[in-house]
Parts: structure tokens; sequence; C-alpha cells
């Protein structure tokens, strides 16, 4: 059986080449490991290899691992997060890459800055029919947008998707491709920068990469195979 730095390493070598592929420069985007349901050993092992990010899809899962490990890993949180939980995750996250709601914007500003810091924040878009999660309108995620530039405590960083689940090559570079249009679209409305899209899983990251992917949150092809049946 593969280590989890054969894995890591193997992935790098495949990011690499996308990049390369793509025209992009090397070390243009970057790896998130994502460790939901992995024990902190395995992050542990993943941050012994130089792996220093690492993303989670719950806040109660965050908070068991946050502790149980060295207080230089970033952590990202990257699964739907709701209102009453946003705290929780402002505390612990200096990502959060599923934010989907005004209310979620006003109250991780609050949270974060009450405890005097800045969390990144990515606006999740919806691009598919059986995603729940995610903006699944323009005018909603622009309105949030407007909402977040005037708040403390967070930064918007850009944008995150999911592709579908089973989309095929197509689907997925219209997805993509589609998510950097949005994103290029509202640096123009706004004036602002939005340099970061977090878009690719194991399964899609070479397409991603492909369309201008920044961060790729990568699990099972890192990690292996989940078990559990909470994705
Ligand atoms: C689980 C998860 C991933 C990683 O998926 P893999 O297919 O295991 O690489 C990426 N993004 C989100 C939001 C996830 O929940």
């Amino acid at each position: 059986m593969n280590t989890i730095r054969e894995h890591l390493e193997s992935v790098r070598e495949q990011i690499a080449a996308a990049e390369s592929a793509a025209g992009r420069p090397a070390g243009s985007v970057r790896l998130l490991a994502v460790s939901k349901t992995f024990p902190a050993e395995d992050v542990a092992e993943a941050f012994a290899c130089g792996q220093t990010c690492f993303g989670e899809n719950r806040v109660q899962e965050l908070a068991s691992k946050v502790p149980a490990l060295p207080g230089t890993i970033e952590w990202h949180l990257i699964g739907s997060l709701q209102s009453n939980k946003a705290a929780k995750a402002a505390a612990l996250a200096s990502w959060i890459h599923s934010v989907d709601s005004e209310k979620l914007v006003r109250k991780i500003s609050a949270a974060a800055d009450s405890l005097g810091k800045t969390v990144n924040i990515l606006f999740e878009v919806n691009s598919g029919e059986e995603n729940k999660t995610g903006f699944r309108s323009a005018d909603d995620l622009r309105a949030s947008l407007e909402a977040a530039l005037a708040l403390p405590g967070i930064q918007v960083r850009g944008l995150m998707t999911m592709a579908p689940l089973g989309s095929d090559e197509t689907t997925l570079h219209r997805v993509f491709a589609s998510l950097r249009a949005q994103r290029d679209a509202l640096e123009q409305e706004f004036g602002v920068k939005l340099p970061e899209l977090s878009m690719g899983m194991s399964g899609d990251f070479r397409e991603a990469i492909a369309e201008g992917a920044t961060i790729v949150r990568i699990g099972t092809a890192i990690f292996g195979g989940r078990q559990s049946l909470l994705k």
C-alpha cells in the first residue's frame, strides 16, 4: 500500500504537470490537503512531508483536530457552514471556502473582528442541481460581496465551486471556466482583486488547473478512500 508521503509526492507532480500543460508558472496552484474523516496522525504525517494547509468540512471535526496538531498548520473550512457555527469556524480556521449567504458573511465578520483576526473568505458558487450548497443567484452573490467589502474581520479572496458529481470532461471545463468568468466580472464591477479560485478535487483537479484554479482541494488522492458515510 502506498504511503501518504508517496501519494503527496505523486499529487504534487501531477499538479506541476497540469500547471506546465496549461502554460502557468510552477507554484501557481496551492495544494489543500482535505483531511476530513482521517485521524490527526494522518495529518501529522502529511505535515511532516511539508504539507502545511489542510481542509476540513465540519466545524466539529476541525475543533477536535486543531488543538491536537502543530499551531503552524493553516486550517481551511471547506464544507457548508450553518450560521450558528460561524463564530466557532471563525475562531478555528484562517480560511472559509463555503460562504454562501450574506447572513454568514456578517456572522463571520463579527466573530473574527471580536477575536482581532482576519478570516480569508471565498464565496461558494453552486454549479449543479444536486449540490445543495453555494450561491445560486448572481444577485445574492453580488449583494454579499458588496456587504463583505465593507465589513471588518474578513477578507474576500475569491470564489469556490464543486463540479457536479460524475461530470464529463466538457462539463468540468465549462463549470470551471464559468467560475473564472464570474470572478473576472466581479473584479471588474467592484474594482477589487479576487485572486483565488478554489476548484478541483481528486477526480478533476487537472481540468480545474487548466481553467485557472489557484487552490485545489484534494482528499482521496492523498489519504485514500473514505470509509465514513459522512462525506
Ligand atoms: C471532500 C471534499 C473535497 C475532497 O474530495 P476528494 O474527492 O476526496 O479529493 C474537496 N472539496 C470539498 C468541499 C469536500 O467536501
